[in-house]
This record gives structure tokens, sequence and C-alpha cells, in this order.
């Protein structure tokens, strides 16, 4: 499919708003016009919830999450930055995995499943892009992926 991002996300893009506001969290978007991809619309989706979904959630009151879509040398960048609760070093490398959750004490009261990262991934990999985390413990998270436009000719 050929898929438009900012009309992709206009949905996701408010509900994450509405779920910014009850935490008191800044949440901003930026999103470059008029990027097009091949992609799978539903899978591509779920990229995005998943990530600002967890940003959201492992972000303390007053926090900010933010979301940049970029397009670079026909390359789409996506960031999602947050101010939460961070990633300890040694395990920056595990989150991706099925089911691994950090410190299920600090994280049994969101009740998720730690299959999040671990989808997003996978769809991620299945359109020949990438991802990658920076992450500081009690500073935030930085999530970036990088997937090629693949343009349909
Ligand atoms: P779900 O399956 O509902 O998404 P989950 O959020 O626990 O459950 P993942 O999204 O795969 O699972 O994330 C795995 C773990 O990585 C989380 O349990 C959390 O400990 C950590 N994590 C993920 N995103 C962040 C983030 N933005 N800030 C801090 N920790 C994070
Ligand atoms: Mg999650």
């Amino acid at each position: 499919e050929n898929i438009e991002i900012t009309k992709l996300l206009s949905g996701i893009i408010a509900i994450t708003e509405q779920q910014a506001e009850k935490k008191d969290i800044e949440f901003t978007a930026t999103i470059d016009d008029s990027i097009y991809m091949r992609a799978d619309h539903d899978r591509l989706k779920q990229v995005f919830i998943n990530l600002l979904n967890n940003a959201i959630n492992y972000t303390p009151v007053s926090g900010k999450v933010e979301l940049v879509v970029k397009e670079n040398q026909e390359v789409v960048e996506i960031t999602v930055s947050d101010t939460g609760i961070g990633i300890p070093e040694e395990v920056q490398n595990r989150i991706f995995e099925r089911f691994y959750r950090v410190d299920r004490a600090r994280s049994r009261n969101t009740g998720g499943t730690g299959l999040g990262l671990a989808i997003v991934k996978h769809i991620v990999e299945a359109h020949k892009g990438t991802i990658h985390v920076e992450s500081r413990l009690d500073q935030g998270s930085t999530f970036r992926i990088e997937i090629p436009v693949s343009r349909q000719v």
C-alpha cells in the first residue's frame, strides 16, 4: 500500500493528546508534510501506537513526550522521545525480546505483557528498517526508527 503519513497518524495523534492530557504530559507531534511510503498500513500504525503508549505509560505526570517524523533521502525517520523513567543501560538490548519487562515491580501497575516492542521491531524489520534506543535512567528515552520509503513506481 502507498501510505501518507499525516493521514495515517491523525487519529493516533488525537488519542495520544487525550492520554497525555490526563497525565498533564506535554505532547508535541512534528510531522513533515507529504511523506509517502510503501508500507502495510495497519502494521505501521501499530508501530506508532506501541511506541507512543510506552512513552505515555513510562513517563510520570507533568513530563514531555515528543513525536517527530521526517523524510531524509528516501528514508523515513521516526523519533519518539520522552522524559520518563528511562531504561537501565544493561537491559536496553533486552527490551525488544518478547515478554521482557524491566523490573516487574515498577511496571506492574501498567499491566502490559512485554510484547509491544517485540512487535514493533518485527514490523520495522519486515519493512527493511532499523530501530535503536537511547535512554538514561530517570532521564528519559528516545526510540529512533528508520525505514526506507521504497516508493512505488
Ligand atoms: P505491552 O505488551 O503492553 O506493550 P510492555 O509495555 O511492558 O507491555 P514493551 O512495550 O515491549 O512491553 O516494553 C518492554 C519494557 O521496556 C517495558 O515493560 C518497560 O519496562 C520498558 N520500556 C519500554 N518503553 C519504555 C519507555 N519509553 N520508557 C521506559 N521504559 C520503557
Ligand atoms: Mg508497551
